[in-house]
């Protein structure tokens, strides 16, 4: 229905001029001019007061309103060409019309800017910004880090290794020789008869006595694996920090002083430890070393099992086989090794009882660091 009332009202000024040329009545042309004027004048309102989009009311100002093709200028062209007697009343009436459609456009463009600027999400610029989340560094690194950077202040480098090995740096010059247990296939990841997943980092102290002379201190941080079953204190891969000390003179108490540094340095000033006999291949004499435990001051917990110490580490003066094997000569040189168990130390220092937490890749977990 409103297209058949709007169909009925000219649109442009042609059409208005048309049907003012085709009324019959007598003296009948410039009533319906008026009448057409007029229509025309209401049916641009009523679509700029409708316009819904801004680019929509652009788009009629431009036709009704237009400064070379608009239709009110279309008749304001015409006026010159009419009776004088009514050039004025037209002209007036389409003067009128003119400033009412201008308004009703700057009335309606109000209205659709502040509609399309409250449904437009609104940013607020002095909010602080998001932080995108950040990442953290893995307990096991944290504990190497640390453990480097005690090791550090008293003159030791960080040297790697490969976890991939040979027998001859795993076993052989480590003075594990042939047929003993440890060279077991179901002791070991082997990859060939020669080659296997190391199971120790002491295989970096073979590889740095072979290719640098002493006096030498360094760490071997890194994997090792064995092909344990995996349960709350067992894993098949785990982490070792590999220390070694060679010089002229170096004593047993040089061994004892140096990792009674670290544990103050890892686990407080009150911290002590205590050396029990052991036995490696590839130190003599070798020792556990234990530290005092940090929970109960040495009184029996649970994490120490009643004892009052967490052992913590396997050290030795080292063989003088290992020595040979390396082309050092044990009688110029002497040295100790020590091995500390990183997994250990973290679940220590973290309170963390389970160890395969480590590998899961838990964020909840791993958020904690
Ligand atoms: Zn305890």
């Amino acid at each position: 229905m409103a297209d058949e009332t709007q169909n009925d009202r000219p649109r442009t000024w042609e059409e208005v001029l048309k049907r003012s040329s085709a009324a019959t009545a007598p003296d009948g042309a410039i009533p319906a001019m008026r009448d057409g004027l007029r229509a025309l004048s209401d049916l641009a309102l009523e679509e700029i007061r409708a316009a819904d989009t801004l680019a929509g009311l652009k788009e009629l100002r431009d036709h009704y309103l237009g400064r070379k093709r608009g239709q009110i200028k279309g008749g304001l062209a015409y006026i010159p060409k009419l009776p004088s007697e009514v050039r004025s009343e037209l002209g007036g009436l389409l003067n009128a019309s003119k400033r009412q459609l201008e308004a009703a456009v700057r009335e309606r463009e109000k209205d659709l800017s502040a509609s399309r600027a409250a449904a437009a999400p609104s940013i607020d610029i002095t909010l602080p910004g998001r932080a995108p989340p950040l990442g953290s560094l893995h307990p096991i690194t944290r504990t190497i880090r640390d453990i480097a950077q005690s090791f550090a202040r008293l003159g030791f480098s960080w040297v790697s290794g490969p976890e991939v090995e040979s027998a001859k740096y795993n076993f052989d010059g480590l003075n594990i020789s042939e047929g003993h247990p440890a060279r077991d296939r179901e002791e070991n990841f082997m990859i060939s008869s020669e080659v296997l997943l190391r199971t120790q980092t002491s295989t970096v102290q073979v590889r740095v006595m072979e290719s640098r002379r002493p006096p030498l201190r360094i760490i071997a941080p890194g994997r090792v694996y064995r092909p344990d079953t995996v349960d709350a204190t067992h894993h098949f891969m785990f982490h070792q920090v590999e220390g070694l000390m060679v010089d002229r003179d170096v004593t047993f108490r040089d061994l004892k002083t140096v990792l009674g540094i670290f544990a103050r340095d890892l686990f407080g000033p009150e911290a002590l430890i205590r050396l029990r006999p052991s036995f490696f291949p590839f130190t003599e004499p070798s020792a556990e070393m234990d530290v005092s435990c940090a929970f109960c001051d040495g009184k029996g917990c649970s994490v120490c099992k009643g004892t009052g110490w967490i052992e913590m580490a396997g050290c030795g003066m080292v063989d003088p086989s290992v020595f040979e094997f390396a082309g050092i000569d044990p009688d110029e040189h002497s040295g100790f090794a020590f091995g500390l168990g990183v997994d250990r130390i973290t679940m220590i220092r973290y309170q963390i009882k389970d160890i395969r937490l480590f590998t899961e890749n838990d964020v909840r977990f791993l958020a904690q660091f």
